[in-house]
C-alpha cells in the first residue's frame, strides 16, 4: 500500500505536508515515497520467496539514478530495454549480470555494449537479431547468453497500445515456431541459450491473462529445460495497480465502479506459484508499474480558471509533456487538492494543461472543487510512466523529481531552465554568424 493521505484535509507524503514540497521547490514537481518503493519491493519479494527468482525492476516506468540506486540497494535486478538505460543502471550501481536486455530494436552498438558490460541475458525477438548477437559475441570472442521472447497470443484485457502478447502485436515469436528459433539459436556457435521470456502486456488488472499465457508456454518450456537445459523462466511485468480510490474515509464510491481493483502480489503469487515451482527453474519477474506506479504524483498549481458559456476549465502549470498517460493511453489520475478546497456548486469542468494541444487535458467533465490560481493540486499514481515519458514540446522544461523518505525529502533531479533547453544547439549558432 502507498504512503500518500489526507491529514485533517492536507495531503502528505509519508511525514512530509506535500503543500510546503510544492512550496519549496516549484511545480511541476514530481514526489515518490521511497517507503512506498520498498514496501512493494518487498511484497512481490516475500510472495515469490518459496522460489529461486529474481526481480528485475522495468526500468523504463521510471529511470531516475535516484531510484534506480534505491532499487539495486533492495538486491533489484533490472530489465532494461535500451542501451541508455543499462547506461543508466550501471552509473546508479546496479550490476550488469542482474540486467536482461529486452526490446525489438536493439542496434549493434547497444548489443555490443551490453555484451561488454556482460548482461545477464539478451531476450530476443526474432532471427536476425540472434544472428547480429552471434556475429558482435564472436567479433568480441565471447559467448552471448540469450533468452527467446514467445508471444503467447492472449488477450491481456488492457488498453491496445499496452498489449503486446497477442499476435497481431511486434513483439515476441509464436509458440508455433518456438522449437524451430531455438534449434537455430543452438547451432550459431557464440550464443548461450539461458532462458525463456514472454511478456503479455503493462497495466493487467486480473490474473487469468497471465495463468493463460504461463499455462501456454508451460509444455514448451518443460521440454526446453530438458533439450537446453536452460537457467530461468521470465513471466515478464504487466501487473496493474489502482489509479483512483479512497484516501480517506468517506470518499466517493464512484471511482470503486470505473476503476476495478487490480490483482495484488499476495494474489498474482498464490495462482502463479503452483504452476511455476515444479518447473524447478529460475523464474525471472520484470515488474515496472507495479513497484513504482503508486509510489509517485505530479503536483502542479492552478494558474487560471476560465469561463466559457459552455464549460469551466482549469488551467494547470503542467501538461501533457509533463505527464503523457492521459493522452496517449486515456489514462484517468485521480485528481487531489493538497489542501481543503471547497465544492463548486456549478458544472462539470475540464483540468487542463497549458501546451497548444486539445489532447492536453488530464480530466473532463470532472466534478472538480472550487479552485482559485495558485492552489495546488496532485495528480496521483503518477509514479510510472510519469516523468519518463516527459517531453520539451512547447519549449517547456522538464520537471524537478524529489523523494521523500519518512520525514526527509531528497532533490532527485534538479528543475531544468530555460538554458537547459537550448544546451545543445547553441554554440552551433556560431557556424550561421
Ligand atoms: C514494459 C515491460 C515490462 C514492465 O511492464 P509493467 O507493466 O510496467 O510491469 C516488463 N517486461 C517487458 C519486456 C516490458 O517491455
Amino acid at each position: 500500500m502507498h504512503r500518500f493521505y489526507l491529514r485533517e484535509g492536507t495531503l502528505y507524503c509519508e511525514e512530509q505536508d506535500l503543500f510546503e514540497l510544492a512550496a519549496q521547490y516549484g511545480t511541476p514537481l514530481y514526489v515518490y515515497s521511497a517507503s512506498t518503493i520498498r514496501d512493494n519491493f518487498r511484497r512481490l519479494e516475500a510472495a515469490f520467496s518459496p522460489l529461486n527468482h529474481l526481480i528485475c525492476y522495468a526500468v523504463k516506468a521510471n529511470s531516475n539514478l535516484s531510484l534506480l540506486h534505491s532499487l539495486a540497494k533492495l538486491g533489484s535486478g533490472f530489465d532494461i530495454v535500451s542501451g541508455g538505460e543499462l547506461y543508466r543502471v550501471l552509473q546508479a550501481g546496479g550490476q550488469a549480470d542482474r540486467c536482461v536486455f529486452a526490446g525489438v530494436g536493439k542496434t549493434r552498438q547497444e548489443i555490443q555494449y551490453a555484451i561488454e558490460q556482460g548482461v545477464y541475458c539478451f531476450n530476443v525477438e526474432c532471427e536476425g537479431e540472434l544472428e547480429t548477437i552471434n556475429e558482435i559475441a564472436g567479433t568480441l570472442g565471447k559467448k552471448a547468453p540469450i533468452a527467446i521472447r514467445i508471444n503467447p497470443d492472449v488477450d491481456a484485457r488492457t488498453h491496445r497500445y499496452i498489449s503486446t502478447g497477442k499476435t497481431h502485436n511486434k513483439f515476441g515469436i509464436g509458440l508455433d515456431r518456438a522449437g524451430e528459433i531455438y534449434s537455430y539459436a543452438a547451432r550459431l556457435p557464440n550464443l548461450q541459450i539461458r532462458g525463456i521470456q514472454t511478456h503479455i502486456g503493462s497495466q493487467v488488472l486480473s490474473i487469468q491473462p497471465f495463468l493463460e499465457a504461463i499455462q501456454k508456454l508451460l509444455p514448451f518450456v518443460k521440454q526446453l529445460k530438458e533439450d537446453s537445459s536452460i537457467e530461468f523462466f521470465s513471466v515478464g511485468g504487466g501487473v496493474g495497480i489502482v489509479y483512483a480510490e479512497a484516501l480517506e474515509s468517506g470518499s466517493p464510491e464512484w471511482w470503486q465502479k470505473t476503476h476495478p481493483t487490480p490483482i495484488t502480489f499476495e494474489e498474482y503469487a498464490a495462482e502463479l506459484l503452483p504452476l511455476l515451482a515444479p518447473l524447478g527453474l529460475k523464474i525471472l519477474f520484470e515488474p515496472g508499474r507495479s513497484i513504482i506506479g503508486n509510489a509517485g504524483v505530479l503536483i502542479t498549481q492552478v494558474v487560471q480558471i476560465k469561463k466559457n458559456p459552455a464549460k469551466r476549465f482549469v488551467i494547470v502549470d503542467s501538461g501533457m509533456n509533463d505527464l503523457i498517460r492521459p493522452a496517449l493511453y486515456e489514462a484517468f489520475h485521480q485528481v487531489v487538492p493538497l489542501k481543503p478546497t471547497p465544492p463548486h456548486p456549478g458544472d462539470l469542468a475540464d483540468l487542463v494543461g497549458p501546451v497548444c494541444e486539445s489532447g492536453d487535458f488530464f480530466l473532463q467533465d470532472a466534478k472538480l472543487p472550487d479552485l482559485k490560481p495558485g492552489d495546488y493540486l496532485a495528480l496521483m499514481s503518477a509514479g510510472a510512466y510519469g516523468f519518463v515519458m516527459s517531453s520539451h514540446y512547447n519549449s517547456r522544461p522538464l520537471a524537478a523529481e524529489v523523494l521523500v523518505d519518512g520525514s526527509r525529502s531528497f532533490l532527485i533531479r534538479e528543475r531544468e531552465s530555460w538554458k537547459d533547453l537550448i544546451r545543445a544547439e547553441s554554440a552551433l549558432l556560431a557556424q550561421f554568424q
